[in-house]
């Protein structure tokens, strides 16, 4: 596991819906940028919730951010490769 990956599951242990918890392979790393912010989706294996976080990574552990979502890891990624689409659209696209 990386670091990004074991310390976001630090900051998100469980899904918001259901208190499931989250595991390593729950969670897509959609972007990341060489400042340690990161965009990854969690998605919830017992309800199908999905939950996108931003998060950055600080020396003394992570600081973030999470909202609920209906977006898929696919979707999210196809966006972040397109490279102009920022997080910000993604979530006024899909955070109605
Ligand atoms: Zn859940």
């Amino acid at each position: 596991m990386d670091t990004l990956t074991s310390h976001t599951l630090h900051l998100i242990k469980n899904c918001p819906v259901c208190k499931a918890k989250f595991g390593e392979g729950q969670i897509s790393v959609v972007e990341k940028d060489e400042e340690g912010k990161a965009t990854v989706l969690l998605s919830c294996q017992n309800c199908q919730s999905a939950l996108l976080a931003r998060v950055v990574e600080m020396p003394f552990g992570i600081l973030g951010t999470a909202s609920l979502t209906d977006i898929q890891a696919s979707e999210v990624k196809k966006f972040a490769a397109g490279g102009k689409v920022t997080f910000d659209d993604v979530l006024d696209l899909y955070g109605k």
